[in-house]
């Protein structure tokens, strides 16, 4: 299997054969313009030094500062975090909003950590790399297995070291502390906003459409709820331990799974005696299974290649919306394609977490403080426009989505290049 970098190059590629890029433009978007990699020193809890390595990858910023979320993660590598930034500046590009795109990494399991080593951790990545990063430079955020209380202490350290508070250095913050309530849902609000429109296109009702999760975090969960609440029929879910089918086409609730994986730290803790987690209702089963059970959508939230040439061809659902960045190996696209699958790419399914964070940017560097509700409708009509313009491209010269979303992107960034004088 190719590496997920070497899979966003192929993306790349895909592009110059349906449109003209330039050589030169295309030989500054095959590398990153800058990586670092950081060792960060935490006293473990038992007395003893531990260093871990930590990654930021500022990929482009030829349409703005670098902008890209941190993740925790023990399989985060440099190919990872790369092929992440170049996905990043693909999606700005793409949403029109005028950053770049970056990414980060610690190669880490923070479930081995406890709170004061997190902590430790996350300031230890801010001393590493503060001089790279700042709110005219490169604006991290949240991603797998980091959150708010994360940023929370980023932007403290950040502006320790600064000497002044710097809300604009990170977004995805707590609300306290110049963060937006709307950030921690925009990820799958965005993606279920377009969800509801494809599915208004085809004039299908919510309720006669079945819906399988993969990813019970941040991004899936959000999904789930507001699919939910809007009368879609949630039939499968699942986390790192495994997956709930639902069984004889009932409807899960996302709230009471939620509740059931907080009480026993299991997504099937669902599977169990009660009212709110009948046996009858829904069985165990493996992620594997999720990915190939019988459905209308199919939502990966969790993580990389998941969606990959051995299961593409067992995919059920019609409708693919990618939460995760990069779920789907380009050869399974490929055959996704074939079977008229429809796949909203993960570029565009998961942008309204960026293009939130922006609007939180926005109003640090500005001192001033939208609605939620303002926020949501902006959130709404960014999606929406993208999903047009990705829409148009697609039919003009007949192609998927996603080489649809990367034309326009790279079009905008090479646009970008030449009004810089770069090329
Ligand atoms: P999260 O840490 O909140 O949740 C990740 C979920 O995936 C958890 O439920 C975890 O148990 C599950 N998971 C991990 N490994 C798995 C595996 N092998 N099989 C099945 N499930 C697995 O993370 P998140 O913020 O929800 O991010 C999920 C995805 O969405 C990532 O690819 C991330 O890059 C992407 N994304 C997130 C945001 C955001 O704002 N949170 C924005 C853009 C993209």
């Amino acid at each position: 299997m190719k590496t997920p970098f070497e899979n966003a190059l192929k993306q790349l590629d895909n592009v110059t054969k349906i449109v003209d890029v330039s050589a030169d433009a295309l030989e500054l978007l095959q590398k990153p313009q800058r990586v670092h990699e950081v060792a960060i020193p935490v006293r473990m809890d038992n007395g003893k030094m531990k260093s871990f390595r930590g990654y930021r990858v500022q990929y482009s910023n030829a349409r703005g500062p670098y902008k890209g979320g941190i993740r925790f993660h023990p399989d985060v590598n440099i190919d990872e975090v790369k092929a992440l930034s170049f996905w990043m500046t693909i999606k700005c590009a793409l949403m029109g909003i005028p950053y770049g795109g970056a990414k980060g990494g610690v190669e880490v399991n923070p479930k081995d950590l406890s709170q004061r080593e997190l902590q430790e951790l996350s300031r230890g990545y801010v001393r590493g790399l503060y001089l790279e990063i700042g709110p005219k430079i490169d604006i991290p955020a949240p991603d797998v297995y980091t959150n708010e209380q994360v940023m929370g202490w980023m932007m403290d350290q950040y502006s320790l070291l600064q000497g002044y508070t710097s809300l604009g250095a990170f977004t995805g913050k707590p609300v306290e502390i110049g963060g937006i309530s709307a950030r921690s849902t925009a990820t799958g609000r965005g993606g279920f906003i377009l969800l509801d429109k494809i599915i208004k296109e085809k004039k299908k009702k919510p309720k006669d459409v079945r819906i399988a999760i993969q990813g019970f975090g941040n991004a899936g969960y959000v999904f789930a709820k507001l699919a939910h609440d809007a009368g879609y029929k949630i039939v499968g879910l699942s986390d790192s331990r495994g997956a709930i089918i639902a069984k004889n086409g009932k409807n899960m609730d996302p709230h009471a799974v939620l509740e059931r994986k907080m009480k026993k730290g299991l997504i099937d803790g669902m599977y169990c005696k009660g009212s709110v987690c009948d046996e009858e209702n829904f069985s165990a089963a493996s992620n594997e299974e999720l990915l190939e059970m019988d459905c209308d959508v199919l939502v990966p939230a969790a993580i990389e290649d998941q969606i990959t040439e051995s299961n593409a061809k067992n995919i059920k659902a019609s409708i693919v919306v990618e939460l995760a960045n990069g779920p789907t190996t380009p050869y399974a696209d490929e055959i996704l394609f074939k079977k008229n699958i429809c796949v909203v790419p993960d570029v565009l399914a998961n942008a309204g977490g960026v293009t939130v964070s922006y609007f939180e940017w926005l109003q640090n560097t500005q001192n001033t403080v939208w609605s939620e509700e303002e926020t949501n409708q902006k959130l709404v009509d960014i999606m929406i426009d993208s999903y047009k313009n990705m829409k148009k491209i697609s039919k003009k010269y007949s192609i998927d989505y996603r080489t649809a979303s990367f034309v326009l992107a790279v079009e905008r960034v090479e646009d970008a290049m030449k009004n810089r004088g770069w090329i």
